[in-house]
Parts: C-alpha cells; structure tokens; sequence
C-alpha cells in the first residue's frame, strides 16, 4: 500500500479526530524508525512517551511473543502469574504496597479518584469527594479525568462533566483557598506533561505533602507520563522524596501494549474490595509479561543514564543558539523547549516531522520524549535535523 492509499483510506473510515502527521511508519529497532517508503527517521517521541525500551527491543519481543504463544488473556476471575510479578516488581522498586492493573492513563485515573472518594467515604462518610487538582494538568480524555484536568480548552462539549473537582494554583495559598470540608485529596503531576513540561517546585510538593497530612487528604499522583523511569528513576515521587497514597501509571510501562494502572500505599491497601474496581482486560498476561521485560531492561543503571542522556540533550539544543528556540526545562528525557521568535510550536514540530525527527508539542512548546534506551548515535542523528531544519 502506498502513502496516499493508506490516507485515503484513513479518510474514508477512520473518525477524524486526529490531527496526524503525514507519515506512516512500517517498523524500525530501538529510536530509528523506517516510513512506508522506507525513509529513516528519529524517534524523539516514543509513541508519546510508551516506547519506553524503543521499538522492537530483541528482550521485549521476546517476552511478548513467549507469552502470546502461551495465553492471550484469561480475565481477572482467575490467578495470573504476569500480572502477580508485575506488581511484585512494581511495588519493591517504589515503596508502594499493592498494584491494580487497566489499560490506560486515564482508566488509572479513574481508578485513583474513585480509591480517594472510597477511602473518604468509609472514614468520613458523604459529601467529601471533591479532589483538588491543578491549573496547567492533563489526567485523560474520559468525561471525569477531563473534568480533573485543569485546562479550560477541555471543558466544552461535553457537558456534563463529573462533579466534585475544584482547581488551584501550583502554589499553597491557592491550595488552601481552595481546600474546604467537602475535600479529601488532591491529585498532581510532579513534571505537568501536556500543559508545557512543568516541573513542580519541590518546597512547593513538599509542603503540599504536609497540608494533606494535616487535613487528611490524600496526596494522589498522576506518573502516567513521568513514571518508568521517564525522569531517571522509576517513579518521578522517589526524586522529590515524597510518598504518595496512589500513583497512577501508563504510557511507558508495556513498551508499547496497552496498560495503565495504579499503586497504593499501606494505608490505602483495603480501600477497594472484591466487585469494588474492575476491568476486563486489566492486567492482560500479554502486556503484564511485556511490562515485566520492560522493568528488567530498565534496571537501576540502565535508568540512571536517563539522567545523562537528558542534560545532553538539553545542552546540545541550547548550545544550538537557534532564533526560534528559547530555553528548556523538564526532567530527565522529558524535555521541554520554548519556542521564541513569533513561531508555533505545531508549525516547528510539523517541519521536525516532515525532516525525520519525530517530535511532539506541549503547551506553547516543543516536548521530546525519546526511548529511554536511546543511544548516542542516534540523539546525535536527531539533533543534527533539529539544527538544520529549524536553522
Ligand atoms: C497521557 C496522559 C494521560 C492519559 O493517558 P491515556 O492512556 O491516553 O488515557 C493522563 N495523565 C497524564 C499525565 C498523561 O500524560
């Protein structure tokens, strides 16, 4: 099939709700990926964050084809043995006590919400189920995970919107302006993704922490884009030094299967009992076995470089002095670059696409977000078409 057939016949019968690129990929290995026409191109975008281990790795293959070969799916009314690994592995590498396993960021999201109004519901009983998030957030496209974010583009349309979710300021005025009777949690992104790769202040996170220890509120964190290892080290929490009640997870964690979920602490542990929380292909033998080859790749050292890869990354852009770029910021491979001069962003991206950079926008900005396992070779090839092509 060629490039046009295969548009043309996305226009025909795929619902158009996506703004896609003008590219199709056919296969690649690791952060070099190869088009329809077989042009090469980098990949400093990673399927927006899930090819955590790149593609194809040779062990991630492996362990998916191993497991496909043996049982597909099986459902969450029996025992299964990926899925037990799984949060064995989680939980150890975190601190966190249990794991639930969905299939997306925003089912996650879901899923913490509804542990927070649980958790409040049995201590406190009706009428505190309000969660307070903040401005600048994305926690998902379902009508409640849109209702938590807090960017005003999302809240239209589709009225109504779940209630019971009131937004501040990442600052602790705000917070406590809007803290009230009715609230029993708050949930943040430690690096806000979409909203721009925002870090938060971490005396800000820290004394945020301390007001939901005093209210007993709890301290929910959406690492759907900066969990596995994003910001270099398993969860983005161990950096600031915080512990969270919940953490939700997705995007990276299967290295490219479908999988969300998330992680509770002890106290948290027996809030959702038998027929309380369910999903029917949660935790599929599959993408539990692919996400368990993803934890083994990204051990500590492999994780570690992250770090590395990131600063030079960053340094390589800014070093680049180009009139349409400003500066950088971010976590890690989570790296954010502003765009300066009167330009966009999706102009920028656009033509990074079109030269053989995969790139994403977020916020005003540029974002990258490359395979972890990316080599020097190949972030060389990549910042090489970034300094040509936005030259
Ligand atoms: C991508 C993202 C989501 C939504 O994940 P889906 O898998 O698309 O549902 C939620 N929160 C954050 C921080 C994200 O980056």
């Amino acid at each position: 099939m060629t490039f046009e057939e295969l548009r043309e016949l996305d226009r025909q019968y795929v619902v158009q709700s996506y703004g896609r690129n003008p590219i199709a990929i056919h296969h690649g290995q690791g952060a070099t990926l190869y088009g329809l026409d077989g042009r090469e191109y980098i990949d400093f975008a990673s399927g927006i964050g899930v090819l955590s281990v790149g593609t194809a790795h040779p062990k991630w293959t492996a362990a998916v084809a191993e497991q496909a070969g043996k049982l597909g799916h099986i459902s969450n009314l029996y025992y299964s043995e990926p899925y037990a690994r799984l949060a064995e592995k989680l939980c150890t590498r975190s601190g966190m006590a249990a794991a639930f396993f969905g299939n997306s960021g925003a089912e996650g999201n879901e899923g913490i919400i509804k542990l927070a109004r649980k958790w409040s519901w049995e201590k406190y009983g009706e009428g505190r189920g309000t969660i307070i998030t903040l401005n600048r957030s994305f926690h998902g496209r379902t009508i409640t995970t849109l209702a938590a974010t807090g960017q005003d583009v999302f809240h239209k349309y589709f009225f109504p919107f779940t209630e019971g979710f009131r937004r501040a300021e990442p600052s602790l005025d705000s917070v406590k302006q809007a803290a009230g009777h009715d609230v029993c949690a708050v949930l943040v992104e430690l690096v806000q993704g979409e909203g721009g790769v925002l870090p938060l202040d971490p005396d800000f996170v820290h004394e945020l922490v301390k007001l939901c220890q005093d209210r007993d509120w709890l301290f929910l964190v959406d690492e759907v884009q900066t969990g596995v290892g994003r910001t270099g080290s398993l969860f983005c929490f161990q950096q600031y030094g915080v512990q969270p009640d919940a953490v939700s997870f997705a995007k990276g964690i299967a290295g490219g299967l479908p999988m969300g979920g998330f992680l509770v602490n002890q106290r948290c542990r027996k809030v959702f009992g038998p027929g309380d929380h369910a999903s029917t292909f949660g935790g599929n033998p599959v993408s539990a076995a692919a996400a368990c080859a993803v934890l083994d790749i990204l051990d500590d050292g492999a994780i570690a470089q992250v770090k590395e890869k990131g600063a030079y990354l960053r340094e390589s852009i800014e070093d680049m002095d180009l009139p349409c770029l400003g500066g950088t910021r971010g976590m890690g491979l989570m790296v954010g670059v502003e765009v300066n001069g009167g330009f966009s962003n999706k102009e920028l991206c656009a033509k990074l696409n079109q030269a053989g950079l995969l790139s994403l926008t977020a916020g005003p900005g540029l974002r990258f977000l490359p395979p972890l396992t990316i080599t020097k070779e190949e972030m060389d090839k990549g910042l090489a078409i970034l300094k040509a092509t936005l030259s």
